[in-house]
């Protein structure tokens, strides 16, 4: 069995285990549509881990494996859409530009943290909501994410936040609207994790599970 046909089984069983998760019970259009911000791009590479792997790239790659598992497992159940496929930098307005345009019901921004002390870690969730609905629809995906990306990858979790950013601020204030930091390159341990290809496959499924989740599907 090749190495990927390995990771899709073992993905399938993770699927199995966690379809157990109580559905909530919202009543949402049939194929929501879901954009995915993989953060940075092109000349703005964000963190790096100490060998010099840069957040952009692994943003992307995450991303991507988001677009792919949709697709190979939930024979795409949600209508993803990245804002940038490649390696290109796309400015932040035109990113929720197109969240705009699709009048998408979700965006999540994908991103890896860094801190000056090397041994901060754990996922941080932020969210900039403009209304009471917003609020509530934001905060629960991002917990719901969280909580998965804790339980089942064992994570640390340092909670759903408050942040002002731009790619928060600039979407309407009807869609559930999430920044996510997925965890610190400037820890050891962290960054190896976050550069392993089986580990960006496990956190594009438990990010696409926890939107399913999310929408009660
Ligand atoms: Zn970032």
């Amino acid at each position: 069995m090749s190495t990927l046909n390995q990771i899709i089984v073992l993905l399938f069983c993770l699927v199995f285990l966690n379809l157990s998760y109580a559905q909530n019970g919202k009543d949402k259009a049939i194929n929501p549509i879901v954009v995915i911000d993989p953060g940075h791009g092109g000349k703005d590479a964000g963190a790096t881990t100490r060998n010099g792997i840069k957040e952009k790239d692994i943003a992307l790659s995450i991303a991507s494996k988001i677009v792919l598992l949709n697709d190979k497992l939930f024979e795409n159940l949600l209508e993803l859409f990245l804002t940038r496929y490649t390696d290109t930098l796309i400015s932040l307005g035109d990113r929720t530009q197109l969240a705009k345009k699709l009048k998408a019901d979700i965006f999540i921004s994908i991103h890896c943290n860094q801190a000056i002390n090397r041994t901060a870690s754990g996922t941080e969730v932020f969210i900039h909501p403009k209304s009471e609905v917003q609020a509530e629809e934001s905060a629960y995906l991002g917990f719901t994410i969280q909580k998965g990306l804790t339980d089942i990858l064992g994570i640390n979790n340092r909670g759903v936040k408050y942040g002002n950013f731009q790619v928060l601020r600039g979407n309407d204030n009807s869609n559930a609207t999430v920044l996510l930091e997925l965890g610190f390159l400037s820890q050891t341990d962290e960054a190896i994790y976050l550069t392993k290809e089986k580990s960006q496959y496990a956190i594009a499924l438990v990010i696409l599970q926890s939107i399913i989740k999310f929408l009660g599907l």
